[in-house]
């Protein structure tokens, strides 16, 4: 089949579209649902799936919501979109604007956005700001711009953002024939949580699954207002995809929490950092530390016990561990670099860890 996946027409029946929504598409959604063999063994859940959603056209699963977003945007005579962002969002609507042919204006909170995030951007044109303070800050800022009528807004609290991010809780339907018994998800500005919830609870509407997912949701301990109860004003983690104190989605959130029998809860910066390792070296999966938090926060309530009758899991993997490159780089101390020869590169190594076969 030549030419890439279009997700608006893949499922055009349970989005807001018709015939007249431009077919806007960079190839997005269709993403792998990868069996986790080493997180089986250290956890005792017989079945635990990775949805890698690193492998969306801009490396994370915000371009699902973007695509209908800008899409819905130019039906509707948009001549230019603005959003604010921790990063991801920022080089999703770069891209997708770029598609289309129309200006990108990105609000970043400053010295917040991994350099990955940044670079894509740069690279798509977009025209970028950074702002003294948090997310939150920036996304205040960019609801007042939108409201004079020049761009439009493409963050999560337009709605049709989550419209789109919902089709992910369809695949994982499709790929497993039913949904399974709970989805663990990082959580930041909650819009991913109450979209994959809108999408399980469509799912048994449409045919696609007979029973929804308890949800289960991690924020970083040091930005978790949804655990604490509480916005937080100065939120501070690692994972700065969820560096944020007072999610737009809040109700959508809590909601999919209590009508889906889950949890919100909070992962520590080392438990992200961990569960990050785990995933690039132990199922050779690399995502961003945000994305860990959910990794993290399986492995956590494992230990706990707190997986009591849970036999099938699906774990969010939101964004692509190349989107922070330097803390990609803190995992190993310098590179030697020797002469080039057998001899120097053996002594460098110490050894390959191989073992040569026998009768070799
Ligand atoms: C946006 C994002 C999140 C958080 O999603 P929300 O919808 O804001 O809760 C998590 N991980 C990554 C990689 C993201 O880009």
């Amino acid at each position: 089949m030549p030419g890439a996946p279009c997700l608006i027409d893949r499922y055009a029946a349970y989005l807001p579209v018709s015939e007249r929504t431009p077919r806007l598409t960079l190839g997005e959604g269709g993403t792998p649902l990868v069996r986790a063999r080493s997180l089986e063994r250290e956890t005792g859940v017989p079945e635990i799936w990775l949805k890698v959603e690193g492998a969306n056209p801009t490396g994370s699963f915000k371009d699902r919501g973007m695509v209908v977003a800008v899409a819905k945007a130019l039906e509707g005579g948009a001549r230019a979109v603005l959003c604010a962002s921790t990063g991801n969002t920022a080089a999703s609507a770069a891209a997708y604007a770029a598609r289309a042919q129309i200006p990108c204006t990105v609000v970043l909170p400053a010295g917040q956005v991994a350099l990955g995030k940044l670079v894509q951007a740069v690279a798509f044109g977009a025209r970028i700001v950074s702002v003294r303070g948090p997310f939150d800050a920036a996304l205040a800022v960019v609801k007042e711009l939108a409201a004079a009528g020049e761009a439009t807004l493409v963050n999560s609290v337009n709605p049709l953002r989550l419209e789109g991010q919902k089709t992910a809780a369809f695949e994982v339907c499709e790929a497993l024939g039913d949904a399974p018994d709970a989805l663990f998800i990082p959580v930041g500005n909650a819009g991913n949580i109450t979209a994959y919830w809108k999408g399980f609870v469509e799912a048994t509407g449409a045919g696609m699954a007979r029973r929804r997912p308890r949800m289960f949701g991690y924020q970083a301990e040091g930005a978790a207002p949804l655990v604490s109860g509480r916005p937080i004003a100065e939120p501070e983690t690692l994972a700065t995809a969820i560096r944020i104190g007072n999610p737009a989605s809040w109700k959508g959130a809590v909601a999919a929490r209590d009508e889906s029998g889950g949890a919100i809860e909070a992962v520590s910066d080392d438990e992200i950092l961990a569960a990050y390792r785990f995933a690039a070296r132990c199922e050779g999966v690399f995502v961003e530390p945000a994305s860990a938090a959910a990794i993290a926060g399986l492995r956590k309530r494992a230990k706990a016990g707190g997986l009591e009758g849970v036999r099938q899991v699906v774990c969010v993997l939101t964004g692509n561990g190349l989107k922070d490159p330097d803390r990609a780089r803190t995992l190993a101390g310098e590179i030697d670099e020797v002469d080039a020869s057998a001899d120097a590169v053996r002594r460098a190594i110490g050894g390959m860890g191989g073992h040569r076969p026998p009768n070799a």
